[in-house]
């Protein structure tokens, strides 16, 4: 067996303190494979955006482990934290998190700008990705001028421009119509599926749970069901 690419080990989390004190993540544990597309869903409150936070290494947990392809990530403090995580993921957020005065490609190549990549390189990866997600005409448009498709599509552009092994989104179409969140959804599972791209998804849509190989069910910051997709005999 090879390694996972990340190894999840009874992870706890807590929030405030005293009378405020709230347990999130109560102790979870699992692997993720290199290449798999997995679900995290639950009720609203349950601990998914927390559990999803730990893992992207955006928030450490209280106390349990996580290994990223082996390594112990709790080793992992300031410069070395940030480029582990802006060279391994990329995030696709319900809230979009664009500039919205900066132009669409400067929005894009952020990641890289972050990651010290030159200029000229910046702008050519940049608008590669774009075009990969059908952008390009609005590269030098302002990134408030898009309609929320649009926007997440090139959330989506700049989660890949770092070619990054694992896509973090959460609620990524939580807030576009149906049509429009079927078009995000295709391109993250087409990702997914013809670059190997790990796909990690926070949701509270079971048809789009339903999509993905595998489930990991949370409540009350436990995880009561962990399984692969059904399929149809
Ligand atoms: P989900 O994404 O499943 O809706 P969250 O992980 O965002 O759930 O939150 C889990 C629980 O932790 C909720 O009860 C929420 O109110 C609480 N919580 C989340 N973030 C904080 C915080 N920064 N301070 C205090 N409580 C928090
Ligand atoms: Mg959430």
């Amino acid at each position: 067996m090879t390694t996972p690419i990340l190894h999840v080990d009874n992870v706890r989390k807590t929030y405030g303190r005293g009378q405020n004190r709230f347990e999130a993540l109560k102790g979870v544990s699992f692997d993720i494979r290199e290449g798999e597309s997995v679900a995290i869903v639950g009720k609203s409150g349950s601990g998914k955006s927390t559990l999803m936070h730990v893992l992207a290494l955006l928030d450490a947990p209280d106390s349990g482990q996580i290994l990223l392809e082996g390594t112990d990530t709790a080793v992992l403090r300031g410069s070395k934290l940030n480029n582990t995580r802006n060279k391994t993921f990329g995030f696709v957020f319900q809230q979009f998190f664009l500039t919205g005065n900066n132009s669409v490609l400067e929005n894009v190549i952020l990641p890289l700008k972050i990651a010290g990549i030159r200029r000229g390189e910046r702008k050519r990866r940049g608008i590669a990705a774009l075009e990969q997600l059908d952008l390009a005409d609005k590269a030098k448009n302002k990134a408030v001028n898009l309609s929320g498709g649009q926007k997440q599509r090139a959330v989506i552009a700049r989660a890949l421009v770092n070619n990054p092994r694992i896509i973090f989104a959460d609620e990524p179409t939580g807030n576009l119509d149906s049509n429009t969140g079927a078009v995000v959804e295709d391109i993250l599972f087409t990702l997914n599926r013809e670059h190997g791209i790990t796909l990690i998804v926070v949701t509270h849509d079971e048809d789009l749970a339903a999509r993905c190989d595998r489930r990991i069910v949370i409540k009350d910051g436990q995880i009561i069901d962990d399984s692969a997709k059904q399929v149809a005999a």
